[in-house]
């Protein structure tokens, strides 16, 4: 049994402040009187559920059409539910006790239940989420094996540090030389409450191969056990 992960692509979908709304343009309605239904879709790389890929923060780092499929399957995934942390933030101690030693998990998804409110209330979750600290996010590139990291909210980084083009979490999970020994894919803004509680045997997810770019929605589903 498959499960999506990814929400639907809309054109009222929550969006972070800075980025331009996705907008879907029809080109030929049948409804109009022409043959055929067939439609231009004005896509920003990181609306709705997408995949960033190293590049984004890294200008040495992968971009979306370099990923291999190594970037896209995978057969350990690990759902973590973080919704009982003390603080808002997603700090190292709300992810570390759910590694074993010599963990072999090769993704990790992180529910917060931020996206609790994405439907109800779209305007607090395009404003403000968790985020992860840089701690945590050290915890994870060094002390685990996962290749990508899913979380149900807009960003990895703080809407403050974004709002100001400041990374520093991007930075450590996309790898940047300075402060990362490795970079892992990103996929912000899934849907993990249809999965909470289940036994997952792989999660695909599946961004578009465009060329040269730093991110691209992504189609992420899984199959359940
Ligand atoms: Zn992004």
């Amino acid at each position: 049994m498959f499960i999506n992960l990814s929400y639907v692509l809309s054109e009222d979908m929550p969006v972070f402040s800075t980025n331009p709304k996705v907008k879907f343009e029809p080109v030929l309605r049948i409804a109009n009187g022409d043959n055929t239904n067939v439609s231009m879709l004005h896509l920003f790389t990181h609306n709705g559920t997408h995949m960033d890929a190293p590049w984004h923060w890294n200008p040495e780092g992968k971009t979306i059409d370099k990923l291999g499929f190594e970037d896209m399957i995978f057969d350990r995934a690990k759902l973590i539910d973080v919704t009982k942390r003390p603080n808002f933030l997603i700090d190292r101690p709300d992810i570390e006790p759910f590694f074993l030693k010599d963990d072999d998990a090769d993704f990790l998804m992180v529910f917060s239940g931020a996206s609790l409110t994405r439907e109800s209330n779209p305007d607090e979750y395009s404003k403000r989420w968790p985020s992860f600290t840089t701690d945590s996010a050290k915890f994870i590139i060094e002390e685990t094996r996962v290749r990508g990291v899913a979380m149900d909210f807009l960003a990895v980084d703080s809407p403050g540090d974004l709002a100001v083009w400041n990374a520093p979490v991007h930075y450590i999970f996309e790898g940047r030389k300075d402060v990362s020994s490795r970079g892992v894919v990103l996929i912000e803004d899934a849907n993990l409450r249809p999965i909470l509680g289940k036994k997952i045997k792989r999660v695909f997810a599946m961004p578009l191969l465009v060329k040269g770019m730093d991110a691209s929605p992504v189609n992420m589903f899984a199959e359940l056990d």
